[in-house]
């Protein structure tokens, strides 16, 4: 479905807020591409989108400032989300996307999850001819940068074979 991404970010954005703010949390939107529409899965993307705030939420450090940008570079689109939460050591962030991997000193015992979130990220971002990458530094922040063809986006749209 031909969807724009920035409306979708919003949409996402707004039901989580109120999760946010009751830990003190905000949620600050930049949402500047101008040509922001794409062929997505609506559901899945949405889930991507859920999944980096929640991480954003989990691994924080006292009271989470998410930063959630979308500007247009080359002939794609950009989302970025960062935090300013407890950050990933430079041997953990490589293995971040792999099934199951959760950072052992990341608050591992405190928080729970799968370590799934990410791999379904990644594997529904190159679904949809994108990438993904990380930039983390320890007790300061980490930052996901996804970014989405425009073009030929009809093309991709033949393997996203759960749309
Ligand atoms: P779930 O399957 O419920 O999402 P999870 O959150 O543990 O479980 P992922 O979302 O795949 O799994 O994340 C993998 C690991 O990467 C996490 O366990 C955590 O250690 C680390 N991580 C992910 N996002 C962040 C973040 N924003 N800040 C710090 N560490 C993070
Ligand atoms: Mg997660």
């Amino acid at each position: 479905k031909l969807m724009d991404i920035n409306e979708l970010i919003s949409h996402v954005t707004n039901n989580f807020r109120i999760k946010v703010e009751n830990i003190e949390g905000r949620i600050v939107e930049k949402l500047e591409a101008r040509n922001s529409s794409v062929y997505v899965d609506e559901v899945h993307f949405t889930n991507v989108i859920y999944n980096l705030l929640d991480n954003a939420v989990k691994y924080r450090n006292g009271a989470p400032i998410i930063r959630v940008k979308t500007w247009n570079r080359a002939n794609g689109l950009v989302i970025a989300i960062s935090d300013n939460g407890i950050g990933i050591s430079k041997e953990h962030v490589k293995k971040i996307f792999e099934k199951f991997y959760r950072v052992p000193t990341g608050n591992v015992h405190n928080v729970k999850g799968f370590g799934l979130g990410l791999a379904y990220v990644k594997k529904i971002i190159e679904d949809h001819g994108g990438t993904i990458t990380v930039e983390s530094e320890m007790n300061a922040g980490t930052k996901f940068e996804i970014f989405i063809p425009l073009k030929n986006s009809k093309e991709w749209k033949k393997n996203l074979k759960y749309s």
